[in-house]
């Protein structure tokens, strides 16, 4: 009673603190990228998620960082079935049993997404290519199951080759582009209009990060804002928490509140797409 209470006040506070201006975006919302850090902080996470209606979690793993990773996300979902849509997880896309194994994997764990598989990730010093041999198979075995692949690939000019390379080779698959691949909105509208078969994830572009969407409190950056509008059946958001103090549920609410905040400075339309529909047609979720 005491802590609902203190959850209250805070939540009371957050929201006064906010700037004037377009209200916050009140619909549902869909949380299309977030990870597990160990097996119990999705009870954390599940209770923000109602505390904020967010109506579903698309769990991904971290690309083999985390040897658990898959056992954590199946009981996740086995526990919130309602909240949670999990990911299959490829620990290293570029070994010649990735695709045979995903295929495999993909017929029984009925996962709604592929990854997150990381291509070019420079602090953990993976620089891979999507157009690659090996690659290229797990393109294909997600395209026959329909399952879109989540990648994180930090862009520049070599990176952004291989990708399109990519999504030329297999145009049947779809690949997300977590966190906008650390790219500019110039680069990323002409990669939306070349490719119909890419999708940008806007997690983990928060107030914690760089590049972000805006500063905890400040606007939704103007350029962002018209990428957005342009391409706004191409588009879903994600907090993407994974770290274990990222799960403080003070800092969930901060997420959370940031997320409908910034979705609240798009036109209603656009909202509404951004925040779940896109994300329900994509992976499956209704
Ligand atoms: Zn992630």
């Amino acid at each position: 009673m005491l802590r609902a209470l203190a959850t209250a006040v805070l939540l009371a506070a957050l929201t006064a603190a906010a700037p004037a201006g377009a209200a916050d975006y009140a619909g549902p919302l869909v949380d299309a990228h977030s990870h597990l850090p160990n097996a119990t902080a999705i009870d954390a996470y599940v209770a923000a998620m109602k505390r904020h209606k967010v109506v579903k979690v698309v769990l991904l793993g971290v690309g083999g960082v985390q040897k658990d990773d898959a056992a954590w996300l199946a009981a996740a979902a086995r526990k919130y079935p309602d909240q949670v849509v999990i990911g299959q997880p490829v620990a290293d896309p570029t070994t010649p049993q990735a695709a045979a194994r995903l295929d495999a994997e993909l017929g029984k764990s009925g996962a709604r997404a592929v990854g997150e598989i990381h291509v070019r990730q420079v602090s953990r010093k993976i620089d891979r290519s999507p157009a690659a041999p090996g690659f290229v198979k797990v393109l294909e075995v997600a395209a026959r199951h329909k399952t879109p692949v989540v990648i994180h690939d930090e862009l520049d000019e070599a990176a952004a080759k291989a990708l399109e390379k990519a999504l030329e080779t297999v145009p049947a698959a779809t690949l997300v582009f977590a966190h906008a691949g650390s790219a500019t909105p110039a680069v990323l509208d002409g990669l939306l209009a070349r490719h119909a078969n890419l999708v940008i994830d806007l997690s983990g572009m928060h107030f914690q990060r760089t590049p972000a969407l805006a500063t905890e409190k400040g606007p939704l950056d103007p350029a962002w804002k018209t990428l957005i509008e342009k391409h706004r059946d191409r588009f879903v958001v994600g907090v993407d928490v994974w770290a274990a103090r990222l799960f403080e549920p003070a800092m969930l609410d901060r997420l959370m509140l940031w997320t409908r905040r910034v979705l609240g400075e798009l036109s209603p339309e656009t909202a509404e797409r951004v925040a779940h529909r896109n994300a329900a047609r994509l992976y499956r979720l209704e």
